[in-house]
């Protein structure tokens, strides 16, 4: 494969955008070498400045469920951007999207638009706090819920051991109000609750873990989640960034039969524009500005090409048989890639949801944080550039999630399972 064109282009980037890119896991600095960069999508491929084309597990990180550059959703924005670009005043599609979403999540009685998922995990963790007048927010180890200051946090050593900051620049005095807990552990979550419970505002959750790879819950976990929040009159929030529309129509709380007090949501349902949203039940909601006095704003917050590119996303994933057609391929998928490392000799497991999957190299379950970082990082980055190599493009870390469109057919499958049989040779040691 020939790289010339991202190549000058990386040289360039490098120069003028920290790390050369506009998000740090682009950069493909935990598999090593050069990202590629795009020329255009279609379907389930993606096509770099040099004329590679690549079978695509990453769908931008996870909008593109239906597949890039589909032509309902090309067509509504197109239809919409003439009439002009944002208005700052209200308009009719945002009562649409509002509509659409409440009649999907039924927990979400009323929503807020904003611009990303970081915006919405922020917007909710600030309702949480202002609602319930505490300040302490419970997070889990290995999710991810954007860059705000108060995710970006881990646990020390012991449970309430005060948070310490992740990155630079995340003041101590905020990162103490962040405890951290291992996900999937129902006793860590019952003592820090008997510890800690009347001070804290709410638990944000990424319900099916997926930036830590893909980590399921175990069966009653989020139940008992939900029953600690209840209990101790914190409010349960699951950020379904990520798994809202792609685990089920109604996202992982559909699946888990779960109803969380708040619920943020993005990627999916802006179809690929910069768009993310959050809502829950009415008397919370009611409590943002200007309805109460929770201040939260955005100048381009309901941007009306952005809701006409969700709204067209999500039309077509109410599509009958959407989701069981997504989730057969995933199996397929999984269980190929499964056989093809057997016969490889390689030891992997995969977990699965839906369009989500993940894979691991490990010869054992996967269900906690600990066990999903005590796999083979280096066979990974050994597969990740052999099937790339192929026309096959996985995340470019071994700590996130793949991702399945409706456009992956039994072509783009058989050829990542035939890829993969020599990628695994290439991934032994
Ligand atoms: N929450 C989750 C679960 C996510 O996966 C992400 C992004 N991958 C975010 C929040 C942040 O969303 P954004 O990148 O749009 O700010």
């Amino acid at each position: 494969m020939n790289h010339t064109l991202s190549h000058d282009l990386f040289v360039r980037a490098q120069t003028l955008l920290p790390g050369g890119v506009n998000s740090p896991v682009r950069a493909f600095k935990s598999v090593g070498g050069e990202p590629f960069f795009a020329q255009r999508a279609e379907g389930a491929y993606l096509i770099d400045v040099d004329g590679n084309r690549y079978v695509d597990y990453i769908g931008s990180w996870g909008p593109m469920i239906a597949g890039h550059a589909h032509p309902q959703v090309l067509d509504a924005v197109a239809q919409v951007m003439r009439d002009g670009l944002s208005f700052g005043v209200p308009n009719a599609l945002e009562v649409t999207m509002a509509e659409t979403l409440t009649r999907l999540v039924p927990s979400c009685e009323m929503v807020r638009m904003v611009n990303s998922g970081t915006e919405a995990t922020l917007s909710a963790i600030r309702l949480a706090r202002g609602a319930t007048g505490r300040n302490k927010i419970v997070k889990f180890e290995g999710c991810y819920h954007g860059h705000g200051d108060s995710f970006l946090v881990k646990a020390g050593s012991g449970m309430l051991t005060l948070g310490v900051p992740d990155s630079p620049g995340v003041p101590k005095a905020l990162a103490d109000l962040t405890l951290t807990l291992p996900y999937n552990d129902f006793d860590a979550a019952t003592q820090l609750f008997e510890l800690a419970g009347a001070d804290i505002a709410g638990v944000i959750v990424e319900p099916i873990v997926g930036n830590a790879n893909c980590i399921l819950p175990r069966d009653g976990y989020l139940q008992h989640l939900r029953d600690l929040c209840t209990r101790y009159g914190a409010l349960l929030i699951f950020d379904e960034v990520m798994t809202g529309f792609r685990v089920a129509l109604g996202g992982a709380q559909q699946r888990y039969g779960i109803t969380p007090d708040l619920s943020t949501f993005g990627k999916i349902i802006g179809g690929g524009m910069p768009v993310g949203a959050y809502g829950g039940r009415r008397d919370l909601m009611q409590q943002i500005a200007p309805s109460g006095p929770i201040y939260q704003a955005g100048t381009l917050s309901g941007n009306p090409v952005a809701m006409a590119a969700g709204l067209a996303t999500l039309a077509l994933i109410q599509a009958p048989g959407f989701y069981e057609k997504l989730e057969r391929r995933t199996h397929q998928l999984c269980d190929g890639l499964e056989d093809a490392a057997r016969e490889a000799g390689v030891a992997i497991t995969t977990n699965r949801s839906c369009a989500m999957f993940g894979l691991f190299f490990t010869d054992r379950n996967v269900e906690t944080f600990a066990e999903a970082t005590a796999c083979d990082v280096g066979a990974f980055r050994r597969f990740f550039h052999a099937m790339l190599r192929r026309g096959v493009y996985l995340a470019p870390s071994a700590y996130e999630a793949g991702f399945l469109s409706s456009m992956h057919g039994d072509i783009e499958i058989s050829h990542t399972i035939e890829a993969s049989r020599e990628a695994f040779r290439e991934a032994r040691a």
